[in-house]
């Protein structure tokens, strides 16, 4: 094989032409060659290195003859020099080279001489050392840039000119080469003269001489300007890094074919790649799911019509976390030509997350979690236009549960809350997938039931509901029983619109809670009229309190045996404007619905003690005046009610009594507890009202601090001649007798019912028998004597 080194641009048509010839040819060419050129060329990259080629013919071909293509076949040891249009030259000098031994070159020296000759006008300085550190051929540059001259270096030491420095440098290099043979580059600083430092690129190599020996070839060149510019840029580069290293988004520059040519610190945390799995991926490789395919469309969008854009993705974290992003793409334009694309990428996960949280706390309760009245509204609004389409019935159920209210005061709000949430869990779980349960607050709850063909299985899933209500609840350790009440409206069937099928619902429901516990209702239009005739008795009920239309009528309480009076019962009455006198059985059970009791009752209590009051100013002698206690006003403050009402009427205790029904005792709970041990401090007389009627347990009677028992009318029922009757009344004195209560009968008619209290020892009453209850102004003339012994009803 020969080898053609080209100095000039026609390699390509002169490896045809010389192929043509059937030559095997192997070119080393530079395309715009200085000598020296050639030679870093020559020794830098494996096309050129020269070393394995040692030993093959070399031919250098030039376009011109010039001292620099003269310089490089000696470098070369090029076996002859052809110029590159004398082809038929060319031909003979291979085919000569072909039949010279291996190894040979130029004879020894010449190339020595070559290279004194040209070296001079070579731009960069270039020396040849021997073995022993002397300078043998230096070129003209090279003296100059150590301020000297060519003829004062020849034969010197590199020591003479060399900084202590650069000399150890220069030894180890040298002998580097020579030992090794082989061609090294380097790059680094060296003092001239003056000791001003210059960055310089140094190309060794070995010259292998006829002798045996080794010189060292040294081209230098001064890159100083090319390496400030450098590191200059290598500056801004790091001032760009560091900013987009600190700033907080992630940034990330893209490529053509839209894969990571550069991504910061921030990028590499919000995927969790590192930065060289990240350069090597296509930017929409880091999305997930739906947005992979979002992020595609939009690359592909900017490829062809280069616009910034804007959008979120989701991308999943190594971790198994999911982010959401908020990327933006802006095209990268070099001189009007798109080039890549640069963009930023926001970690809005969190943002993404509290937005989410406001809008659930917007539409959900806090306690159960589940819709709460805004969602329900939507909810129902959606199901009913649904429904409307496709013709079909939406059921809503109105829940309320039964005696809620009693475990909250018993057992604290805190055992309240823990059992609504289970509730809420249970009822979730009682429904289908695409049913909603609301907590309208308290203990309401709303199901929206749509989809259904028949009311019937509405009427199933209520029955499931009320079932899931009545499972034992466990709670803290503490099991508690439930039931509940559901009133049911129906779409179309009641109802159009949303507002309507609630209040039915509510209505249902309201009669449910009439009828009992523990069942459900459905709505039916008597309801409706029945619920407005309510609403307007109860607006009618507060306009008469506010009114005055309210009295309190005075029924003696009298010694049995003597019958003289020594107390009254005081009893509502109504002065209704148009309805003339009411007893309390047309309103005290609406009263005590709708919580009007509440403030009737303290009426009551401070017109009673007024009342006391005043017929002992008037000389009239201390009477009891007994009054009704509502279960109900022992949910307010009913001690202080009391309190207040003493006060005001400046009354002594003593002359008050209340009348409590079973159910203001019925509860375990330390509120009535306490309140009777604080109206029991007060001096007030305790009763027990309607005895034997309620559902209460007799533990009472040794649990709280009581007076009295009043035994109930209906006892006094049945003809008292034979010897069944009483049977239930004789068994309450006996009972009261046996734990030292006193006891009092009412509703006594009859001179036998007389006989038959006294003689099992209950020794007061009332009953008209006696009196009536009587308006004050006669109770007054009675007090008076007036009157005489007996008012008969
Ligand atoms: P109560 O506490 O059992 O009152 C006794 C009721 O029996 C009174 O009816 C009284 O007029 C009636 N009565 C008395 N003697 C006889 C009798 O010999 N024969 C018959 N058939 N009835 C007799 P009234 O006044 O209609 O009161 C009914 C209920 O209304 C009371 O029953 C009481 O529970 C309630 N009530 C009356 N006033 C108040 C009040 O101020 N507050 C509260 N919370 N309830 C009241
Ligand atoms: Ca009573
Ligand atoms: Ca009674």
């Amino acid at each position: 094989m020969i080898r053609v080194a080209l100095v000039g641009s026609r390699a390509e048509e002169m490896r045809a032409s010389l192929a043509s010839h059937g030559f095997d040819v192997s070119f080393v060419h530079d395309a715009d060659p200085s000598l020296v050129d050639v030679l870093v060329a020559l020794s830098d990259a494996p096309p050129f290195e020269l070393e394995p080629w040692r030993g093959i013919p070399s031919i250098l071909v030039a376009n011109e003859i010039s001292n620099e293509a003269i310089a490089a076949a000696a470098s070369l040891r090029a076996v002859d020099v052809v110029l590159s249009r004398d082809e038929r030259r060319l031909v003979e000098a291979i085919e000569e080279a072909g039949t010279r031994s291996r190894g040979a070159g130029l004879p020894s020296g010449m190339e020595l001489e070559l290279l004194r000759k040209f070296l001079d006008v070579a731009p960069n300085s270039i020396n040849v050392c021997d073995a022993a550190g002397r300078f043998v051929v230096v070129s003209q540059s090279f003296a100059d840039f150590y301020a000297t001259t060519i003829e004062d270096l020849v034969g010197e030491s590199i020591e003479t000119i060399l900084a202590p420095q650069d000399l150890e440098a220069t030894r180890a290099e040298n002998a580097e080469v020579i030992a090794t043979c082989r061609s090294r580059v380097s790059e680094r600083d060296v003092c001239d003269r003056s000791g001003s430092k210059r960055r310089v690129s140094i190309v060794k190599r070995p010259l292998l001489m006829d002798d045996g020996t080794v010189l060292v070839l040294t081209v230098a060149s001064d890159v100083t300007r090319r390496f400030r510019t450098e590191a200059a840029l290598e500056n801004a580069n790091d001032f760009l890094k560091n900013i987009l290293e600190t700033i907080t988004d992630a940034v990330f520059a893209l490529d053509l074919s839209g894969k990571f040519t550069l991504v910061n610190r921030r990028l590499v945390e919000l995927t969790g790649l590192t930065e060289p799995a990240l350069l090597a991926t296509p930017f929409t490789n880091i999305f997930s799911g739906q947005t992979l395919h979002d992020a595609k469309r939009h690359i592909s969008e900017l490829f062809e019509d280069p616009r910034e854009r804007d959008f979120e993705g989701r991308l999943t974290h190594p971790d198994g976390s999911e982010r959401i992003v908020s990327c933006s793409l802006l095209p990268l334009m070099r001189q009007d030509t798109f080039v890549g694309i640069v963009g930023t990428a926001e970690d809005v996960t969190e943002r993404h997350l509290a937005q989410r949280r406001i809008a659930h706390l917007a539409y959900h309760d806090p306690l159960t979690n589940l819709p709460n009245r805004r969602l329900l509204t939507d909810r129902l609004q959606i199901a009913l236009s649904q429904a409307m389409r496709d013709g079909r019935s939406v059921a809503l159920f109105f829940l309320d549960l039964d005696r809620f209210k009693a475990i909250n005061d018993t057992l604290g709000h805190r055992v309240g809350d823990l059992l609504l949430q289970e509730l809420g869990t249970r009822l979730r779980e009682c429904v289908r997938q695409g049913d909603t349960v609301a907590r309208m607050g308290g203990d309401e709850f709303v199901f929206v039931i749509p989809g259904l063909n028949r009311i019937d299985e509405a009427v199933s899933t209520a029955e499931k509901i009320l079932e899931t209500v009545r499972r034992p609840f466990i709670i803290e350790g503490r099991e508690l029983s439930l039931s509940a009440c559901i009133g049911m409206s129906d779409f179309p069937e009641h109802a159009t619109d949303a507002d309507a099928l609630l209040r039915q619902a509510d209505i249902a429901l309201f009669e449910c809670k009439n009828g009992g516990r523990d069942t459900w209702r459905a709505y039916t239009a008597s309801m409706s009229m029945r619920s407005s005739e309510r609403q307007e008795r109860e607006a009618d009920l507060r306009r008469a309190l506010r009114d005055g239309e309210f009295q309190l009528y005075y029924q003696p309480i009298v010694n049995l045996c003597s019958g003289e009076i020594c107390g009254a019962e005081a009893l509502l009455r109504w002065e209704h404007p148009q309805r003339g006198l009411l007893l309390p059985d047309d309103f005290i059970d609406l009263a005590e619905d709708t919580g009007t009791i509440v403030a009737l009752g303290e009426w009551a209590l401070h017109e009673a003690a007024r009342q006391n009051a005043q017929w002992q100013q008037a000389g009239l002698g201390g009477i009891t005046t007994s009054v009704n206690v509502s279960a109900r006003q022992f949910g307010g403050p009913i001690v202080n009610t009391v309190r207040s009402a003493l006060r005001s009427a400046r009354l002594d205790a003593r002359y008050l009594a209340l009348e409590l029904s079973e159910s203001s005792l019925g509860q375990s709970s330390s509120s009535p507890k306490n309140a009777i041990a604080e109206l029991k401090s007060l001096g007030v007389d305790l009763t027990i009202d309607d005895f034997g009627t309620g559902y209460s347990s007799l533990l009472y009677l040794e649990r709280f601090p009581l007076d009295g028992i009043k035994i109930d009318r209906i006892f006094m029922q049945g003809d008292f001649s034979k010897p069944a009757a009483g049977f239930v009344a004789g068994a309450i004195i006996s009972l009261a007798a046996g734990i030292g209560l006193r006891v009092s009968a009412e509703g006594i008619e009859t001179a036998k019912q007389a006989e038959f209290l006294i003689s099992r020892g209950c020794t007061t009453g009332q009953g008209h028998l006696y009196y009536a209850a009587l308006p004050p102004c006669e109770m007054e003339r009675l007090l008076r004597g007036d009157l005489g012994d007996r008012i008969l009803a």
